[in-house]
């Protein structure tokens, strides 16, 4: 798309924009297109490239910056996916919506921060529709439910007998044999679809500007540093280096709006605090950073032997079809609040040959002793490097162990043999797996509620 370019392919008029976004992920795309259609011109700055059809998640993530986690290591990875989209452009398609008591959590977890949100499910309806519509979920907005995988079935008949409520994922994926319809080509996770039908920023035309009475414009390659502010309640715009010939270029602004990931948008602010922005109580009340959340989360799999089954075969088409929701909220889960449990394929076909893994997933309790800081070690581009401090709570490791023991009787219950927990990774702040970056941290930026990390629309942990 020609409104998408690197940032050096010719010079801008920063005069001409009304607001910059930091970031083109989910929440960035969202925040352009929301000022575009009340007739804003928008600039978008992304730090990593556009990301090639078929192209695998590591490759926009291991090369940038390492954050400090828990044992003192350079070990912990700060970023969702760098390239144009986001993690988005790499994600599982699952589409699933928070819900009403997602949004008031204290009823059931403990904090010592505010962690109900100002806002209900139903002021979020039309958003949601809005987004299910953009990128084609299926079962909503009349797109057709996705069919299930061949282990779908299986594990759809086995929740159904042990009354486990079982359902189909909403999926933002087209359907095999719509125009555009998913091939199968892989397991889909951590993949770019190289044929558009899983939905991202790209493959949906997201940043097209054309019946937007504003404008859109996306330049990537460029890395900002810090907001720019030399008076109270005033912005002057932002200090960014261009990582292809490492200048430094200023660009004014009056308007910017950090969407940068929950993690790298604090970051921002923290390398900005001396900016005098319209609410100085946020940086006196030392939150920035603060109440770092990702999801809890596990995985379990269940091995059939050498008898033949039904799982023997390799597995491509998306990464899961079937949860069930039976533990969202539920008396036998430890503080009331639990989550789904659903499929969760293997990245590659043959690895998923005579196994079925399972995922569990729920929201963290958010504490203000998880966060992260800015060090005095500077990374290859001279910008501090993070230190994410992370421990989870004894009400967190006794849910996932609930979910855990719910997903193994499901397993046990197919005949699986041979039940494996992959080791608990939610401690992210000690581990650069992927389950680290899939991290929907919510980073306390609570005062005034800043962009500073949830998404424009909060989504489900995945
Ligand atoms: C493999 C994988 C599978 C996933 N599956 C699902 C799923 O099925 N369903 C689901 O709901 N979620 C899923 N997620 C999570 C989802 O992708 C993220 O929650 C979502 O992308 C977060 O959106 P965001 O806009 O907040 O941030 P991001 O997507 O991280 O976008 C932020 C962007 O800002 C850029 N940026 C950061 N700092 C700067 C800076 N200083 N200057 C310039 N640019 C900057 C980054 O390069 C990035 O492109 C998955 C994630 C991964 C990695
Ligand atoms: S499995 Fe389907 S949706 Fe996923 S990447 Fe391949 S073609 Fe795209």
């Amino acid at each position: 798309m020609e409104n998408i370019q690197h940032i050096s392919s010719g010079p801008l008029t920063w005069s001409k924009y009304d607001v910059v976004i930091v970031g083109s992920g989910p929440s960035g795309v969202m925040a352009a297109r929301t000022f575009a259609e009340k007739g804003q011109a928008v600039l978008v700055l992304e730090l990593g490239p556009v990301a090639s059809p078929g192209a695998i998640h590591r490759d926009h993530q291991a090369p940038y910056s390492m954050a400090y986690g828990a044992r003192g290591k350079l070990d912990t990875d700060p970023w969702t996916a760098c390239c144009v989209g986001g993690g988005m452009q790499f994600y599982d398609a699952i589409t699933f919506r928070y819900r009403a008591e997602d949004l008031t959590a204290s009823r059931f977890l403990a904090s010592d921060m505010e962690i109900d949100w100002p806002i209900s499910i139903s002021d979020l309806s039309e958003a949601y529709s809005e987004v299910e519509s953009l990128l084609r979920v299926s079962g909503t907005s009349g797109h057709p439910e996705f069919q299930l995988s061949g282990r779908g079935r299986q594990l759809f008949a086995s929740l159904e007998e042990l009354g486990m409520q079982p359902k189909r994922i909403p999926l933002a994926i087209d359907a095999p044999g719509e125009a555009s319809g998913c091939i199968s080509c892989s397991a889909c996770d951590e993949r770019v679809c190289p044929i558009g039908a899983k939905a991202s920023i790209l493959s949906r035309s997201l940043f097209y500007d054309e019946g937007l009475s504003g404008s859109i414009d996306v330049r990537y390659g460029i890395f900002v540093s810090r907001v720019l502010s030399s008076r109270e309640a005033h912005i002057d715009g932002v200090e960014c280096f261009i990582t292809f010939t490492a200048d430094i270029l200023n660009i004014p602004a009056s308007k910017v709006i950090l969407c940068a990931n929950a993690i790298q948008s604090a970051a921002v602010f923290l390398r900005s605090s001396s900016i005098h922005i319209g609410q100085p109580t946020l940086f006196r009340s030392g939150l920035i950073g603060k109440g770092l959340s990702f999801k809890i989360s596990g995985y379990s799999t269940g091995y059939v032997g050498d008898i033949p089954s039904d799982f023997d075969g390799p597995h491509a088409g998306p990464h899961a079809t079937v949860f069930s929701d039976k533990f969202y909220s539920h008396a036998d889960v430890p503080t009331g609040l639990g989550g789904m449990i659903y499929e969760a394929n293997l990245p590659t076909p043959n690895e998923n040959r005579k196994l079925l893994r399972l995922h569990y997933i729920a929201g963290e309790e958010p504490w203000s002793h998880n966060q992260i800081e800015l060090t005095d070690s500077l990374d290859a581009n001279g910008v501090p490097r993070l230190k994410i401090s992370y421990t989870n709570s004894q009400n967190d490791l006794d849910r996932i162990n609930f979910l855990a023991e719910r997903s193994e009787d499901v397993l046990r219950s197919m005949g699986m043999i041979n039940i494996h927990r992959e080791p608990f990774q939610h401690g992210k702040a000690t581990c650069s797996s992927p389950c680290s970056s899939r991290a929907r941290s919510v980073v306390a930026v609570k005062a005034g509620r800043s962009s500073g990390g949830r998404s424009a629309i909060p989504a489900a942990p995945v």
